[in-house]
C-alpha cells in the first residue's frame, strides 16, 4: 500500500484520544471526571431541539443547497449585524458541518510547499495539522502567560514574510482562554496595511463566550482587512450543538466561489434538519445561553480559586471560552506526565498543553464545563495528588 506522503503530516486533536481513555476506563469500573473535551454540559436547549424534530415531520430529508438554506443564511447574516454591527450579505455566508470544515478550507485554500501560515501556539491543535498537511510551514504565534495568553501586534507583524498567505487569529481562545483586547487587534489590522496579499481566518468559535463585562471584539469590525478576512463562527459552543455539527463561515467576494467548491467537492451540503434547528437557535429565545454562561463563570471562578489553592500549580483567570490552562511547571512534571498522572490514577479527564503546540508545555487544559459538585470534587482529588507531590 502507498498512501500519499502527506497522510503522515496529519495531526490528531488529542481531546477525541483521552475522552476514548476515559470511557474505558469508565467502562472498567474507574469513577471519572471528564474535564477534557471542550463542550457544554448543558443539553441544546428544548426549542432548537424542536425545530429540528419538526423539520424532520415536515420532510426536510433531502439535499439542500451546498451554501446552506436561504433561511439560516440571512438569520447568520442578521446575527453578524446584531452583535458585530458590520452589514454582511448572506451571499457570502456558507452553512458548514461544524467549525472545523471552515479553518480546513482556509487553510487549504492558500496552504501548499514553499507557503507560510501564522497560527496561534497554544492553540487549537487542527491549524497545526491542517497547515502540515497542505504543505505550507507553519509559523506559530507564541500566546504566553506573561503576556495574558494574548500577543503584541508587532510580535505577530514580524512574522510575516513575502511567503505570509494567511495568518490565525483565535479569540476567545482554546486552550488558553485569552482574549486579545481590541487596541491590539487594531494595531494588527492597520499594520497589516502594509502585507495586502496576507489573509486573515478569525476563529471567532467562542464569540458569545466573554466574562466580567468583556463583550466581543470581532476581526470584522476592522473594515480595512475586510476584504481579506474569514470568518468562523458557528452553533456548537454558544448553543450547546457540539453533535449536531453546524457552523458557518464568512467568505470575502474573492474567495467565496472556491469555497462554494470545496463544500461540493466535500460534504454536498449539511444536514438538512440541523440548518432548521441553527434557524431556531439564532432567532428563537436566547435566555438558555445567559444562562448557561452565569453557570461557566461561576465555575469558572470555582475551578480558578481551587487550583491556585495546590501547591505547584497556579493559573491565571480565563477571560473567555470555558477553559482554565494553569501553569504546572514547579511541579517539575511534563504536561503529558500530569495528563497521564490525573487520569490513570486519579479519574480526572484533562489535557496536556502539549497537545496544543509546543508551547503549550507546562500547562494542563482543564475544559470546566462540567458541574460545581464534579469541579470540586476533581479539584479534591488533584489537591490530594499535589500534596503527595509537593509536600505539605
Ligand atoms: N475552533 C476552536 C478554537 C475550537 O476550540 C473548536 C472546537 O473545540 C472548533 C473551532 C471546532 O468547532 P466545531 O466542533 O463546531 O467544529
Amino acid at each position: 500500500m502507498t498512501v500519499s506522503a502527506k497522510m503522515s503530516k496529519l495531526g490528531t486533536e488529542t481531546a477525541f484520544d483521552v475522552l476514548a481513555r476515559a470511557a474505558a476506563l469508565a467502562g472498567s469500573g474507574m469513577d471519572v471526571i471528564n474535564l477534557g473535551i471542550g463542550q457544554p454540559d448543558f443539553p441544546t436547549p428544548p426549542h432548537i431541539v424542536e425545530a429540528g424534530i419538526r423539520a424532520l415531520k415536515d420532510g426536510h430529508h433531502g439535499y439542500t443547497a451546498a451554501t446552506g438554506i436561504p433561511e439560516l443564511r440571512e438569520a447568520v447574516a442578521e446575527d453578524i449585524m446584531a452583535r458585530r454591527g458590520v452589514a454582511v450579505s448572506a451571499d457570502h455566508i456558507l452553512i458548514m458541518p461544524g467549525g472545523k470544515m471552515t479553518m480546513s478550507f482556509a487553510i487549504e485554500m492558500f496552504g501548499e510547499i514553499g507557503a507560510e501560515i501564522l497560527y496561534p501556539n497554544p492553540g487549537f491543535p487542527i491549524y497545526e495539522s491542517m497547515i502540515r498537511y497542505s504543505g505550507a510551514t507553519p509559523v506559530p504565534i507564541p500566546l504566553l502567560e506573561s503576556a495574558g495568553f494574548s500577543f503584541k501586534a508587532e510580535d505577530v507583524l514580524s512574522l510575516i514574510t513575502e511567503k505570509t498567505r494567511l495568518i490565525i487569529i483565535n479569540t476567545p481562545a482554546n486552550p488558553t482562554g485569552g482574549v486579545i483586547d481590541r487596541a491590539e487587534l487594531q494595531k494588527l489590522a492597520d499594520g497589516l496595511q502594509n502585507w495586502p496579499d496576507v489573509f486573515i481566518l478569525s476563529d471567532e468559535i467562542y464569540s458569545r463566550m466573554t466574562y466580567d463585562g468583556l463583550g466581543h471584539c470581532s476581526l470584522l469590525e476592522f473594515e480595512n482587512i475586510r476584504d481579506r478576512l474569514i470568518l468562523l463562527d458557528g452553533w456548537s459552543k454558544t448553543y450547546a450543538m457540539t453533535g449536531w455539527r453546524l457552523g458557518y463561515g464568512l467568505w470575502p467576494a474573492s474567495l467565496i466561489e472556491y469555497a462554494k467548491r470545496l463544500c461540493v467537492n466535500y460534504h454536498s451540503c449539511v444536514n438538512s434538519s440541523a440548518q432548521y434547528a441553527g434557524v431556531a437557535a439564532l432567532t428563537g429565545d436566547q435566555s438558555p445561553v445567559d444562562e448557561m454562561m452565569t453557570a461557566f463563570d461561576e465555575r469558572r471562578k470555582l475551578i480558578v480559586g481551587r487550583l491556585n489553592d495546590m501547591r505547584g500549580i497556579s493559573c491565571v483567570m480565563p477571560k473567555g471560552a470555558f477553559y482554565a490552562f494553569p501553569n504546572i511547571t514547579e511541579t517539575g512534571m511534563t504536561a503529558k506526565e500530569m495528563q497521564d498522572l490525573l487520569l490513570e490514577k486519579q479519574g480526572i479527564a484533562t489535557i496536556a498543553g502539549t497537545s496544543f503546540g509546543a508551547s503549550g508545555e507546562g500547562y494542563i487544559r482543564f475544559s470546566y464545563a462540567n458541574s460545581s459538585d464534579n469541579i470540586n470534587k476533581a479539584m479534591d482529588r488533584m489537591s490530594a495528588a499535589m500534596t503527595e507531590i509537593m509536600g505539605a
